[in-house]
């Protein structure tokens, strides 16, 4: 695939769109899963807010309740009277263990406590003075007061309620002080997915979920604030530092940044004033499962729109291809068309050519067929010389022997020696007889071929055939044996002329076995279908395979006497009659065999 420079800007372009997509998503999931962490924090800030109220609302009016009593006005009114002191003593331990507070005891006015309920043991509040702490001045002063501080004596933190007590005059003679515990809503607030803690008016950690914030400061520590805590000895003697906080924002979510484990960690964070008890209620959590969350949904985003992306690319690039593919098929039937326009083009160029040279061959075959014509004629003329050649020296011979016995025979007649010029005189006519037999020979050759065939029964053209073959049988001291089956059909053929082929065929086979031992000739023939087969065997030499395609040739012979006319005139023959003669050695001997056509029987009728 090419790689343009459109492709490379639309890639770029996709890219900034996903990271823009996946900025705006990441900001968005941020956005909605710090809200969905804020709103949590504040249901955990209700909650814990109402708690503590409903705790510390248990112990709100137990001060006054306790300083209407009889027995605790007569005490204020004689706080020196030690059975007084000592049943009050038992009164307030038998309350604080009732109602579960932590400490309760009378302060007469100078700040000292003349009873308490912790009486008994070795850190008892008796004798301790309590001036200084905002609870006993303000009751001290008429008001039902409240106040949450380490405890000097016993280290150990509360919520003071107080409230005046009254001498029978009714004269605020002194004042009450319930405290109450706070550990145990402490200890509720451990082992929740919240932080949790409590600050006072000056930002002081009073109560928290985590101990090693407890006495921090989530606000600079000024001299003021130092010398307001110092007077109300709220803490004690307990060291304060301020806490390493910083504040921020994320998504329009206030984040708060505090260290917790030995690590820094931003919370979504909640705070609510307690104007009841005079603090605030702080309620953090973490922002790191809200982040974590958001940036698996991000991920999820980021994915999906790879997904996205990636589907899309791969459907551009399906499209590029099957585009690709179709220009592709497009130029490759426009090189089909043009190769195919090539081939036709050249196909008509070969198409001339070849009718050009088929011009060429017929005008050469004419010339062939004028010349082919030609060597026939002279062939004709060849053979015609041929002939006449062999003819004149077959004729001249017994002529010019004649003319010598002629001769011979008028001296004999002059000397009057008849006998032997008798003799000369037969001697002259054999050879006549000879010179006629070629004469004989020539007619039948030259005797028309196409005269009209008709069915020829074997049987009847061989007895004949036998008689003029006898003489010839009987020199030759042969037997020709004839094997005809009795329903062989006849055949269509000339008869004189098949004749002559059987008598040529016989006298050659009689020639062939003279004076050999084994001298039977045998004819034989049969039907197979529209066909019949005759065939001529003896048992003589055979023909040599070097002449063996020549005998069928004019005047081609091996004999001395021989005309070398038979097998060739008996050829021609058989060929007009439609057959053929063919010739297979016999081992021993030779066997011809003629095959003709077979008459139909409504010809056989005929
Ligand atoms: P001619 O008999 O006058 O020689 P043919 O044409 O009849 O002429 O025969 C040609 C030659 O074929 C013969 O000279 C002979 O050599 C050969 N021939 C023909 N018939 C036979 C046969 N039955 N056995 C051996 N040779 C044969």
């Amino acid at each position: 695939m090419r790689i343009t420079s459109r492709r490379i800007l639309a890639i770029a372009l996709g890219g900034l769109l996903l990271v823009l997509a996946v900025g705006h998503a990441e900001r968005q999931a941020r956005a909605s899963y710090l809200a969905k962490a804020k709103a949590r924090t504040e249901t955990a800030l209700g909650l814990t807010t109402n708690a503590l109220a409903a705790y510390l609302a248990r112990y709100e009016v137990t001060p006054q309740l306790l300083a209407d009593f009889e027995a605790v006005r007569l005490l204020v009114t004689f706080p020196a009277d030690p059975v007084r002191r000592a049943a009050i003593n038992r009164l307030l331990e038998d309350r604080n263990s009732v109602i579960g507070s932590s400490d309760i005891y009378i302060m007469q006015m100078n700040g000292e406590t003349i009873a308490a309920s912790n009486h008994a043991r070795p850190d008892s509040f008796i004798g301790q003075t309590f001036s200084y702490r905002p609870y006993f001045f303000d009751a001290a002063a008429g008001k039902a007061a409240r106040f949450y501080a380490l405890g000097t004596t016993s280290g150990v933190r509360g919520y003071y309620f107080s409230a005046p007590v009254r001498d029978l005059a009714g004269r605020i003679a002194g004042v009450i002080a319930v405290k109450v515990g706070v550990d145990a809503p402490e200890a509720a607030w451990r082992g929740s997915e919240f932080r949790i803690f409590v600050t006072d008016p000056e930002g002081i950690v009073f109560l928290s979920s985590e101990p090693e914030w407890l006495y921090g400061s989530i606000q600079p520590l000024t001299t003021e604030r130092l010398a307001r805590t110092a007077a109300s000895r709220r803490y004690s003697d307990a060291a304060l530092r301020e806490l390493s906080v910083s504040t921020s924002t994320s998504a329009g979510v206030p984040l708060m940044r505090m260290i917790a484990n030995g690590a820094a960690h931003d919370h979504v964070a909640t705070a609510q004033v307690m104007p009841s008890a005079g603090w605030t209620v702080h309620v953090l959590l973490d922002s790191a499962g809200a982040l974590t969350e958001a940036r698996i949904a991000t991920a999820g985003v980021a994915l999906a729109l790879c997904l996205i992306g990636a589907a899309g690319l791969v459907v551009v690039q399906r499209r590029a291809r099957v585009a690709e593919r179709l220009a592709f098929a497009a130029q490759a039937k426009a090189d089909l068309e043009r190769r195919v326009a090539e081939r036709t083009a050249d196909l008509a160029r070969v198409n001339a050519h070849l009718e050009q040279e088929v011009a060429e061959r017929k005008a050469t075959e004419a010339e062939l067929r004028a010349a082919q014509a030609n060597l026939v004629r002279v062939g004709k003329l060849a053979a015609l010389g041929q002939m006449s050649a062999a003819l004149s020296h077959e004729i001249n011979q017994p002529l010019a022997a004649a003319r010598n016995y002629a001769d011979s025979a008028a001296i004999l007649l002059d000397r009057g020696d008849l006998a032997r010029a008798r003799e000369n005189i037969g001697l002259i006519l054999s050879l006549i007889d000879r010179i006629g037999a070629i004469g004989r020979h020539l007619r039948n050759a030259a005797r028309k071929p196409n005269q009209r065939l008709s069915p020829i029964a074997l049987p009847a053209l061989l007895e004949e055939t036998q008689v003029i073959v006898a003489g010839r049988l009987a020199a030759a001291d042969a037997v020709l044996e004839l094997d005809l089956p009795p329903d062989l059909p006849p055949v269509m053929a000339g008869a004189t002329r098949l004749q002559q082929v059987l008598v040529n065929l016989v006298t050659n086979a009689a020639d062939a076995i003279e004076g050999l031992t084994d001298r039977r000739i045998t004819l034989s023939a049969r039907a197979s279908g529209d066909r019949v087969t005759i065939r001529v065997r003896d048992r003589g030499p055979g023909v040599a395979p070097a002449i063996a395609e020549r005998i069928f040739d004019p005047f081609f012979t091996t004999k001395g006497v021989g005309l070398g006319l038979g097998l060739s005139i008996s050829y021609n023959i058989v060929k007009d009659f439609g057959g053929e003669i063919t010739l297979r050695a016999a081992d021993p001997g030779a066997e011809f065999t003629v095959t003709l056509p077979a008459a139909l029987p409504a010809e056989a009728a005929a």
